[in-house]
């Protein structure tokens, strides 16, 4: 079984662990702002109340109605506000956080030197720019890539051609010689990381992992032709599956093919 051609990879709650850190924090911010638009006469003690039940009430969100716009919903339906607090929780101040905040999630960094030995490597992710880039750079992961595509974070249109698709047609357009099932998506997201790489006949891994993890496929091109909980999984089961070993039966010693 030969390996894959392209593999490109997602970058949060794919190959960066958001929980250390990253997500509460730009989330607290995101809804300090809410609060203080919605509530301007709360003390700083009701203020802070007010944001932990918020906080609660995102993650009950992402788990039970993980399609909604959480922002939307929170800011009870005020688009203007919801808009806002989403662009505050897209940009958390990186430099504020503890180093160990930007942690890989179990497994990833020896899935990308593996995956890079193997194949060419792209990186797909949504965000701003400047913080996708900073997480790369925090990482120490851009030595792996062939490229690296920062897309706007929307949610996944009906007819599945978001960001991403138009980003994974970049890399497609690059090859036009490789055949679909050469190509692999790997993602935590079965919308936006899978449901827009099948469009193009790509294969998709899904990496259950993180606050998108209730994120269940809905139609045929979400659901994954493979499902890991870590990139470390993931890792073990290719390890066996394409590092074929060739016993030599006359001097008994195994050579990895
Ligand atoms: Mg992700």
């Amino acid at each position: 079984m030969t390996f894959f051609e392209h593999v490109t990879f997602d970058l949060d709650d794919t190959l960066l662990d958001t929980s250390g850190g990253l997500i509460p924090t730009a989330a607290r911010r995101a809804l300090d702002h809410l609060v203080r638009k919605l509530h301007p006469e709360a003390s700083s003690l009701e203020r802070e109340s007010l944001i932990e039940t918020l906080l609660r009430k995102r993650s009950d969100l992402l788990r039970n109605e993980p399609r909604v716009n959480p922002w939307f919903a929170l800011a009870n339906g005020d688009a203007e506000l919801a808009e806002a607090c989403r662009q505050i929780f897209l940009r958390p101040p990186l430099e504020e956080l503890p180093p160990e905040s930007i942690r890989p999630t179990p497994g990833a960094m020896e899935l990308l030197a593996w995956a890079a030995s193997r194949a060419h490597v792209h990186l797909v992710t949504s965000g701003d720019p400047v913080v996708q880039n900073r997480k790369i750079d925090a990482l120490d992961i851009r030595k792996y890539f062939r490229t690296v595509q920062v897309v706007e974070a929307l949610p996944s249109p009906p007819d599945g051609k978001g960001p991403k698709y138009h980003a994974f047609l970049k890399i497609r357009s690059g090859y036009p010689e490789t055949i679909g099932p050469r190509f692999l998506s790997i993602g935590n997201r079965v919308d936006t990381d899978l449901g827009e790489a099948k469009l193009l006949d790509w294969r998709t891994v899904w990496v259950r992992f993180g606050e998108h993890a209730s994120l269940a496929p809905k139609k045929p091109s979400e659901i994954p032709d493979f499902e890991v909980s870590t990139p470390q999984d993931l890792l073990a089961i290719w390890r066996d599956q394409f590092q074929t070993i060739a016993h030599d039966s006359k001097t008994g010693s195994t050579t990895p093919r």
